[in-house]
Protein backbone atom coordinates (compact mmCIF):
# COMPACT_ATOMS: atom_id res chain seq x y z
CA UNK A 1 0.00 0.00 0.00
CA UNK A 2 1.13 3.84 -1.15
CA UNK A 3 1.37 6.08 1.76
CA UNK A 4 -1.86 7.97 3.16
CA UNK A 5 -2.03 10.83 4.93
CA UNK A 6 -4.39 10.51 7.61
CA UNK A 7 -6.53 12.36 10.46
CA UNK A 8 -8.42 11.46 13.50
CA UNK A 9 -11.13 13.27 15.10
CA UNK A 10 -12.01 11.57 18.78
CA UNK A 11 -8.18 10.54 18.93
CA UNK A 12 -7.91 10.12 22.44
CA UNK A 13 -11.31 7.88 22.65
CA UNK A 14 -11.34 4.33 22.66
CA UNK A 15 -11.85 3.82 18.70
CA UNK A 16 -9.07 6.78 17.81
CA UNK A 17 -6.44 4.95 20.32
CA UNK A 18 -6.95 1.78 18.75
CA UNK A 19 -6.40 3.43 15.14
CA UNK A 20 -3.21 4.96 16.53
CA UNK A 21 -2.10 1.76 17.61
CA UNK A 22 -2.09 0.17 14.29
CA UNK A 23 -0.57 3.61 12.39
CA UNK A 24 2.25 3.05 15.27
CA UNK A 25 2.70 -0.60 13.82
CA UNK A 26 2.30 0.02 10.35
CA UNK A 27 5.98 0.06 8.35
CA UNK A 28 7.73 3.31 8.39
CA UNK A 29 5.85 5.88 5.47
CA UNK A 30 2.89 4.17 5.01
CA UNK A 31 0.62 6.60 7.34
CA UNK A 32 1.56 10.03 7.95
CA UNK A 33 -0.48 11.53 10.61
CA UNK A 34 -2.09 15.28 9.79
CA UNK A 35 -4.40 16.47 12.44
CA UNK A 36 -5.94 15.14 15.77
CA UNK A 37 -8.68 16.05 17.92
CA UNK A 38 -9.65 15.54 21.49
CA UNK A 39 -12.47 17.43 23.67
CA UNK A 40 -10.06 18.43 26.39
CA UNK A 41 -7.93 15.74 27.14
CA UNK A 42 -4.98 17.47 26.61
CA UNK A 43 -2.14 15.14 27.58
CA UNK A 44 -3.01 12.58 25.86
CA UNK A 45 -3.61 14.62 22.98
CA UNK A 46 -0.10 15.77 22.89
CA UNK A 47 1.53 12.24 24.16
CA UNK A 48 -0.32 10.98 21.17
CA UNK A 49 0.83 13.92 18.85
CA UNK A 50 4.24 14.14 19.17
CA UNK A 51 4.95 9.99 19.09
CA UNK A 52 2.91 10.27 15.77
CA UNK A 53 4.28 13.57 14.33
CA UNK A 54 1.03 15.20 13.97
CA UNK A 55 0.69 18.38 12.15
CA UNK A 56 -1.98 20.22 13.81
CA UNK A 57 -4.11 19.24 17.10
CA UNK A 58 -7.50 20.57 18.18
CA UNK A 59 -9.19 20.78 21.77
CA UNK A 60 -12.97 21.52 21.30
CA UNK A 61 -13.18 22.67 24.86
CA UNK A 62 -11.99 26.31 24.28
CA UNK A 63 -10.82 26.29 28.10
CA UNK A 64 -8.62 23.34 27.60
CA UNK A 65 -7.01 25.81 24.43
CA UNK A 66 -4.07 27.71 27.40
CA UNK A 67 -3.26 23.69 28.44
CA UNK A 68 -2.94 23.07 25.07
CA UNK A 69 -0.62 26.10 23.78
CA UNK A 70 1.75 25.22 26.44
CA UNK A 71 2.27 21.29 26.45
CA UNK A 72 3.28 21.88 22.61
CA UNK A 73 5.45 24.79 22.74
CA UNK A 74 9.15 24.48 21.16
CA UNK A 75 7.52 22.03 19.48
CA UNK A 76 6.39 22.80 15.05
CA UNK A 77 2.71 20.98 15.63
CA UNK A 78 0.22 23.74 15.19
CA UNK A 79 -2.35 23.73 17.56
CA UNK A 80 -6.51 25.46 17.97
CA UNK A 81 -9.40 25.27 20.84
CA UNK A 82 -12.54 25.22 20.93
CA UNK A 83 -14.96 24.06 18.62
CA UNK A 84 -13.74 26.01 14.80
CA UNK A 85 -10.59 24.28 15.29
CA UNK A 86 -12.33 20.70 15.31
CA UNK A 87 -14.13 22.23 11.95
CA UNK A 88 -10.20 23.44 11.14
CA UNK A 89 -8.64 19.78 11.70
CA UNK A 90 -11.36 18.14 9.81
CA UNK A 91 -10.91 20.37 6.84
CA UNK A 92 -6.89 20.25 6.40
CA UNK A 93 -6.05 18.39 3.46
CA UNK A 94 -5.29 14.24 4.00
CA UNK A 95 -6.28 11.09 2.28
CA UNK A 96 -8.35 9.51 4.93
CA UNK A 97 -9.89 10.50 8.34
CA UNK A 98 -11.77 8.54 10.94
CA UNK A 99 -14.63 9.75 12.33
CA UNK A 100 -14.70 9.11 16.07
CA UNK A 101 -16.29 11.74 18.26
CA UNK A 102 -18.76 10.49 20.43
CA UNK A 103 -22.11 11.86 19.88
CA UNK A 104 -24.26 14.75 17.95
CA UNK A 105 -20.51 16.87 18.52
CA UNK A 106 -18.89 14.64 15.70
CA UNK A 107 -21.35 15.64 13.09
CA UNK A 108 -20.43 19.24 11.69
CA UNK A 109 -16.39 18.28 11.86
CA UNK A 110 -17.32 14.99 9.91
CA UNK A 111 -19.27 16.87 7.45
CA UNK A 112 -16.35 18.87 6.84
CA UNK A 113 -14.55 15.78 5.82
CA UNK A 114 -17.49 14.61 3.85
CA UNK A 115 -17.50 17.69 2.22
CA UNK A 116 -13.86 17.30 1.31
CA UNK A 117 -14.76 14.23 -0.86
CA UNK A 118 -12.15 11.90 0.89
CA UNK A 119 -12.63 8.24 2.27
CA UNK A 120 -14.20 8.87 5.73
CA UNK A 121 -13.77 6.28 8.46
CA UNK A 122 -16.91 6.48 10.08
CA UNK A 123 -17.59 5.50 13.94
CA UNK A 124 -19.32 8.33 14.82
CA UNK A 125 -22.84 6.09 14.76
CA UNK A 126 -25.02 9.17 15.97
CA UNK A 127 -24.13 11.62 13.54
CA UNK A 128 -25.80 9.06 10.49
CA UNK A 129 -28.81 8.62 13.08
CA UNK A 130 -29.11 12.44 13.56
CA UNK A 131 -28.79 13.53 9.92
CA UNK A 132 -28.90 10.28 7.55
CA UNK A 133 -30.19 11.52 4.67
CA UNK A 134 -28.53 15.01 4.88
CA UNK A 135 -25.45 13.47 5.45
CA UNK A 136 -25.58 10.71 2.77
CA UNK A 137 -26.87 13.22 0.24
CA UNK A 138 -23.81 15.09 1.12
CA UNK A 139 -21.19 12.47 0.68
CA UNK A 140 -22.83 11.51 -2.96
CA UNK A 141 -22.55 15.10 -3.42
CA UNK A 142 -18.91 15.58 -3.04
CA UNK A 143 -18.01 11.53 -4.04
CA UNK A 144 -16.86 10.94 -0.47
CA UNK A 145 -16.05 7.33 0.43
CA UNK A 146 -18.27 6.33 3.74
CA UNK A 147 -15.73 3.17 5.09
CA UNK A 148 -18.26 1.87 7.82
CA UNK A 149 -15.86 1.19 11.50
CA UNK A 150 -19.08 0.28 13.42
CA UNK A 151 -18.13 -3.38 13.04
CA UNK A 152 -21.42 -4.56 12.52
CA UNK A 153 -21.93 -2.31 9.91
CA UNK A 154 -18.32 -3.16 8.46
CA UNK A 155 -18.97 -6.96 8.58
CA UNK A 156 -22.32 -6.21 6.53
CA UNK A 157 -20.10 -3.74 4.00
CA UNK A 158 -17.95 -6.81 3.32
CA UNK A 159 -20.76 -8.94 2.48
CA UNK A 160 -23.03 -6.83 0.72
CA UNK A 161 -23.13 -7.03 -3.11
CA UNK A 162 -23.82 -3.08 -4.06
CA UNK A 163 -23.64 -4.44 -7.97
CA UNK A 164 -26.66 -6.60 -6.90
CA UNK A 165 -29.02 -4.78 -4.60
CA UNK A 166 -31.88 -6.84 -5.91
CA UNK A 167 -30.42 -10.44 -4.34
CA UNK A 168 -29.91 -9.17 -0.68
CA UNK A 169 -33.42 -9.84 1.02
CA UNK A 170 -31.83 -8.56 4.50
CA UNK A 171 -29.03 -7.79 7.00
CA UNK A 172 -28.81 -8.66 10.61
CA UNK A 173 -26.46 -7.06 12.98
CA UNK A 174 -25.43 -8.89 15.99
CA UNK A 175 -25.46 -7.71 19.42
CA UNK A 176 -23.57 -9.23 22.48
CA UNK A 177 -27.03 -8.46 24.37
CA UNK A 178 -23.93 -6.46 27.29
CA UNK A 179 -23.99 -7.04 30.72
CA UNK A 180 -27.32 -7.52 31.41
CA UNK A 181 -28.38 -10.03 28.69
CA UNK A 182 -29.76 -12.26 31.49
CA UNK A 183 -30.37 -9.85 34.46
CA UNK A 184 -34.21 -9.90 35.91
CA UNK A 185 -35.80 -6.48 35.02
CA UNK A 186 -35.70 -5.77 39.41
CA UNK A 187 -31.36 -6.17 38.50
CA UNK A 188 -31.68 -3.34 36.02
CA UNK A 189 -33.60 -1.78 38.25
CA UNK A 190 -30.82 -1.10 40.72
CA UNK A 191 -28.36 -1.23 38.08
CA UNK A 192 -24.84 1.17 38.93
CA UNK A 193 -23.04 3.01 36.78
CA UNK A 194 -20.46 0.42 37.29
CA UNK A 195 -21.91 -2.21 36.43
CA UNK A 196 -23.68 -1.08 33.12
CA UNK A 197 -20.10 -0.37 31.78
CA UNK A 198 -18.85 -3.43 32.65
CA UNK A 199 -18.72 -5.07 28.70
CA UNK A 200 -18.55 -8.56 28.17
CA UNK A 201 -16.74 -8.53 24.99
CA UNK A 202 -15.86 -5.68 23.65
CA UNK A 203 -14.02 -2.28 25.39
CA UNK A 204 -15.37 0.73 24.69
CA UNK A 205 -15.68 4.41 25.46
CA UNK A 206 -18.38 5.15 28.67
CA UNK A 207 -21.49 5.97 26.57
CA UNK A 208 -21.12 3.52 24.19
CA UNK A 209 -20.96 1.44 26.76
CA UNK A 210 -24.13 2.17 28.83
CA UNK A 211 -26.10 2.03 25.19
CA UNK A 212 -24.73 -1.42 24.86
CA UNK A 213 -26.41 -2.34 28.19
CA UNK A 214 -29.80 -0.47 27.60
CA UNK A 215 -29.38 -2.05 23.89
CA UNK A 216 -30.15 1.58 22.67
CA UNK A 217 -26.75 1.15 20.82
CA UNK A 218 -28.13 -1.64 18.30
CA UNK A 219 -30.79 0.90 17.82
CA UNK A 220 -29.05 3.82 16.69
CA UNK A 221 -27.18 0.92 14.76
CA UNK A 222 -30.37 0.26 13.30
CA UNK A 223 -30.78 3.90 11.80
CA UNK A 224 -27.21 3.63 10.73
CA UNK A 225 -27.55 0.77 8.39
CA UNK A 226 -30.64 1.90 6.92
CA UNK A 227 -28.53 4.97 5.81
CA UNK A 228 -25.38 3.28 4.85
CA UNK A 229 -27.24 0.72 3.00
CA UNK A 230 -29.79 2.33 2.02
CA UNK A 231 -32.36 -0.02 3.04
CA UNK A 232 -35.84 -0.28 4.62
CA UNK A 233 -35.89 -0.52 8.50
CA UNK A 234 -37.70 -4.18 7.77
CA UNK A 235 -34.89 -5.42 6.12
CA UNK A 236 -32.53 -4.81 9.23
CA UNK A 237 -32.74 -7.51 11.97
CA UNK A 238 -31.00 -8.34 14.98
CA UNK A 239 -29.96 -11.45 16.73
CA UNK A 240 -28.30 -11.57 20.12
CA UNK A 241 -24.53 -13.30 19.43
CA UNK A 242 -23.22 -13.37 23.20
CA UNK A 243 -19.58 -14.51 21.54
CA UNK A 244 -19.20 -11.46 19.90
CA UNK A 245 -17.51 -13.57 17.53
CA UNK A 246 -20.05 -13.30 14.00
CA UNK A 247 -20.30 -9.43 13.63
CA UNK A 248 -22.83 -8.83 10.88
CA UNK A 249 -24.39 -10.98 8.20
CA UNK A 250 -26.36 -10.25 4.82
CA UNK A 251 -29.25 -12.53 3.17
CA UNK A 252 -29.45 -13.16 -0.23
CA UNK A 253 -32.26 -14.53 -2.40
CA UNK A 254 -31.05 -18.25 -2.41
CA UNK A 255 -30.80 -18.55 1.25
CA UNK A 256 -27.69 -17.74 1.68
CA UNK A 257 -25.60 -16.09 3.91
CA UNK A 258 -22.54 -14.46 3.87
CA UNK A 259 -20.87 -13.01 7.48
CA UNK A 260 -17.86 -11.94 8.73
CA UNK A 261 -16.02 -13.28 11.55
CA UNK A 262 -13.29 -12.43 13.80
CA UNK A 263 -12.03 -11.64 17.71
CA UNK A 264 -13.92 -8.51 18.98
CA UNK A 265 -11.52 -6.23 18.54
CA UNK A 266 -12.57 -2.84 16.62
CA UNK A 267 -8.55 -3.23 15.42
CA UNK A 268 -10.07 -5.47 12.72
CA UNK A 269 -12.33 -2.86 11.37
CA UNK A 270 -10.33 0.07 11.80
CA UNK A 271 -7.83 -1.54 9.94
CA UNK A 272 -10.06 -2.84 7.21
CA UNK A 273 -11.06 1.09 6.68
CA UNK A 274 -7.76 2.36 7.12
CA UNK A 275 -6.09 0.05 4.28
CA UNK A 276 -9.30 0.40 2.45
CA UNK A 277 -9.39 -0.91 -0.40
CA UNK A 278 -6.31 -3.23 0.47
CA UNK A 279 -5.77 -5.27 3.34
CA UNK A 280 -3.21 -4.38 5.83
CA UNK A 281 -1.41 -6.92 9.33
CA UNK A 282 -2.91 -6.18 12.59
CA UNK A 283 -1.84 -7.65 16.03
CA UNK A 284 -5.90 -8.82 16.46
CA UNK A 285 -5.54 -12.28 17.83
CA UNK A 286 -6.68 -14.68 15.27
CA UNK A 287 -10.09 -17.20 15.56
CA UNK A 288 -9.28 -20.40 16.08
CA UNK A 289 -12.12 -22.31 15.19
CA UNK A 290 -11.06 -25.09 16.24
CA UNK A 291 -11.28 -24.88 19.38
CA UNK A 292 -14.45 -22.13 19.45
CA UNK A 293 -16.89 -24.27 21.04
CA UNK A 294 -19.63 -22.81 20.81
CA UNK A 295 -21.90 -19.67 18.49
CA UNK A 296 -25.22 -19.27 19.86
CA UNK A 297 -27.69 -17.12 18.62
CA UNK A 298 -31.19 -15.84 19.85
CA UNK A 299 -34.01 -13.34 19.43
CA UNK A 300 -34.05 -10.10 21.60
CA UNK A 301 -36.30 -9.75 24.87
CA UNK A 302 -38.20 -6.06 23.47
CA UNK A 303 -39.67 -6.35 26.88
CA UNK A 304 -36.46 -5.77 28.83
CA UNK A 305 -34.85 -3.97 26.33
CA UNK A 306 -37.62 -1.57 24.46
CA UNK A 307 -34.15 0.36 22.82
CA UNK A 308 -34.19 -1.63 20.04
CA UNK A 309 -38.10 -1.19 19.01
CA UNK A 310 -37.95 2.68 20.44
CA UNK A 311 -34.97 3.25 17.30
CA UNK A 312 -37.52 1.57 15.00
CA UNK A 313 -39.98 4.07 15.90
CA UNK A 314 -38.19 6.83 15.68
CA UNK A 315 -36.83 5.99 12.59
CA UNK A 316 -40.43 5.33 11.01
CA UNK A 317 -41.88 8.68 12.45
CA UNK A 318 -39.33 10.29 10.20
CA UNK A 319 -38.37 13.83 9.82
CA UNK A 320 -35.87 14.78 13.27
CA UNK A 321 -37.34 11.95 15.10
CA UNK A 322 -33.74 10.18 15.39
CA UNK A 323 -32.37 13.56 16.15
CA UNK A 324 -34.60 14.05 19.38
CA UNK A 325 -33.88 10.26 19.95
CA UNK A 326 -30.39 10.76 20.24
CA UNK A 327 -30.55 13.54 22.05
CA UNK A 328 -32.85 12.47 24.55
CA UNK A 329 -30.48 9.11 24.53
CA UNK A 330 -26.93 11.14 25.15
CA UNK A 331 -28.56 13.35 28.41
CA UNK A 332 -30.16 10.48 29.62
CA UNK A 333 -26.87 8.21 29.79
CA UNK A 334 -25.13 11.20 31.39
CA UNK A 335 -27.64 11.76 33.51
CA UNK A 336 -27.63 8.05 34.70
CA UNK A 337 -23.45 7.70 34.78
CA UNK A 338 -23.99 10.38 36.83
CA UNK A 339 -26.22 8.82 39.34
CA UNK A 340 -29.44 11.00 38.74
CA UNK A 341 -31.42 8.27 37.31
CA UNK A 342 -32.11 4.96 36.96
CA UNK A 343 -30.95 2.55 34.08
CA UNK A 344 -34.32 1.61 33.11
CA UNK A 345 -35.39 5.70 33.16
CA UNK A 346 -32.85 5.68 30.34
CA UNK A 347 -35.53 4.19 27.98
CA UNK A 348 -38.55 5.87 29.85
CA UNK A 349 -36.81 9.40 29.26
CA UNK A 350 -36.39 8.29 25.20
CA UNK A 351 -39.68 7.65 25.00
CA UNK A 352 -40.84 10.59 26.91
CA UNK A 353 -38.57 13.25 24.58
CA UNK A 354 -40.09 11.59 21.23
CA UNK A 355 -43.34 11.86 22.21
CA UNK A 356 -42.48 15.88 23.00
CA UNK A 357 -40.45 16.28 19.98
CA UNK A 358 -43.69 14.71 17.97
CA UNK A 359 -46.11 17.19 19.63
CA UNK A 360 -43.73 19.86 18.63
CA UNK A 361 -44.04 18.80 15.07
CA UNK A 362 -40.21 17.57 14.70
CA UNK A 363 -41.38 14.58 13.47
CA UNK A 364 -42.57 13.23 9.77
CA UNK A 365 -41.39 16.19 7.62
CA UNK A 366 -38.05 15.97 6.64
CA UNK A 367 -35.25 18.35 7.53
CA UNK A 368 -34.58 21.19 4.89
CA UNK A 369 -31.03 21.60 6.00
CA UNK A 370 -28.36 20.64 9.06
CA UNK A 371 -29.62 23.55 10.86
CA UNK A 372 -32.73 21.91 11.54
CA UNK A 373 -31.13 19.43 12.42
CA UNK A 374 -28.56 21.16 14.89
CA UNK A 375 -31.90 22.68 16.25
CA UNK A 376 -33.47 18.99 16.42
CA UNK A 377 -31.16 17.88 18.73
CA UNK A 378 -31.06 21.74 21.02
CA UNK A 379 -35.09 20.60 21.59
CA UNK A 380 -34.38 16.98 22.15
CA UNK A 381 -31.64 18.09 24.93
CA UNK A 382 -34.01 20.37 26.58
CA UNK A 383 -36.81 17.78 26.02
CA UNK A 384 -34.47 15.48 27.98
CA UNK A 385 -33.23 18.18 31.01
CA UNK A 386 -37.00 18.76 31.91
CA UNK A 387 -38.55 14.75 31.83
CA UNK A 388 -35.55 14.34 34.04
CA UNK A 389 -36.16 17.39 36.45
CA UNK A 390 -39.97 16.19 36.25
CA UNK A 391 -38.74 12.82 37.28
CA UNK A 392 -36.47 13.72 40.02
CA UNK A 393 -39.45 16.28 41.78
P1 LIG B 1 -14.74 7.64 23.67
O1 LIG B 1 -15.60 8.27 24.68
O2 LIG B 1 -13.74 6.63 24.10
O3 LIG B 1 -13.97 8.77 22.84
C1 LIG B 1 -14.63 9.86 22.30
C2 LIG B 1 -13.67 10.84 21.65
O4 LIG B 1 -14.41 12.01 21.27
C3 LIG B 1 -12.56 11.34 22.55
O5 LIG B 1 -11.40 11.60 21.81
C4 LIG B 1 -13.13 12.65 23.11
O6 LIG B 1 -12.12 13.56 23.52
C5 LIG B 1 -13.89 13.17 21.91
N1 LIG B 1 -15.03 14.02 22.27
C6 LIG B 1 -15.97 13.79 23.23
N2 LIG B 1 -16.86 14.78 23.28
C7 LIG B 1 -16.49 15.67 22.32
C8 LIG B 1 -17.01 16.92 21.90
N3 LIG B 1 -18.10 17.49 22.47
N4 LIG B 1 -16.39 17.57 20.88
C9 LIG B 1 -15.29 17.05 20.30
N5 LIG B 1 -14.74 15.87 20.68
C10 LIG B 1 -15.33 15.19 21.68
O7 LIG B 1 -15.72 7.02 22.57
P2 LIG B 1 -15.48 5.72 21.66
O8 LIG B 1 -15.90 4.53 22.40
O9 LIG B 1 -14.13 5.78 21.02
O10 LIG B 1 -16.59 5.97 20.54
C11 LIG B 1 -16.43 6.94 19.53
C12 LIG B 1 -17.54 6.75 18.49
O11 LIG B 1 -17.35 5.48 17.87
C13 LIG B 1 -18.94 6.73 19.08
O12 LIG B 1 -19.83 7.32 18.18
C14 LIG B 1 -19.24 5.25 19.22
O13 LIG B 1 -20.62 4.96 19.15
C15 LIG B 1 -18.51 4.68 18.01
N6 LIG B 1 -18.10 3.29 18.16
C16 LIG B 1 -17.23 2.93 19.14
C17 LIG B 1 -16.84 1.60 19.29
C18 LIG B 1 -15.86 1.19 20.34
O14 LIG B 1 -15.42 0.05 20.36
N7 LIG B 1 -15.46 2.06 21.26
C19 LIG B 1 -17.37 0.63 18.44
C20 LIG B 1 -18.27 1.03 17.44
C21 LIG B 1 -18.62 2.36 17.30
MG1 LIG C 1 -21.42 -1.84 16.81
Amino acid sequence: MSGRTVSILGATGSVGQATIDLIERAPAGQFEVIALTANSSVDELVQIAKRVGAKFCAVADESAGAALADALAGTNIAHGAGQDAVLDAARMEADWLMAAIVGAAGLAPTLEAVRRGTYVAFANKEALVCAGTLFMGAAKASGATLLPVDSEHNAIFQGFDEGHRAGIRRIILTASGGPFRNASLEAMQAATPAEAVAHPTWNMGAKISVDSATMFNKGLEIIEACHLFDLPESEVDVLIHPESIVHGLVEYADGGLLAQLGEPDMRTPIGHALAWPERMETPVKRLDLAHLSDLTFQAVDTVRFPGPGIARAAYNAGGCAPAVLNAANEVAVAAFLNGKIGFLDIAQTVSDCLERGDQAGLSGTAPADFDAVYNADREGRRFAAEVIAQRQG
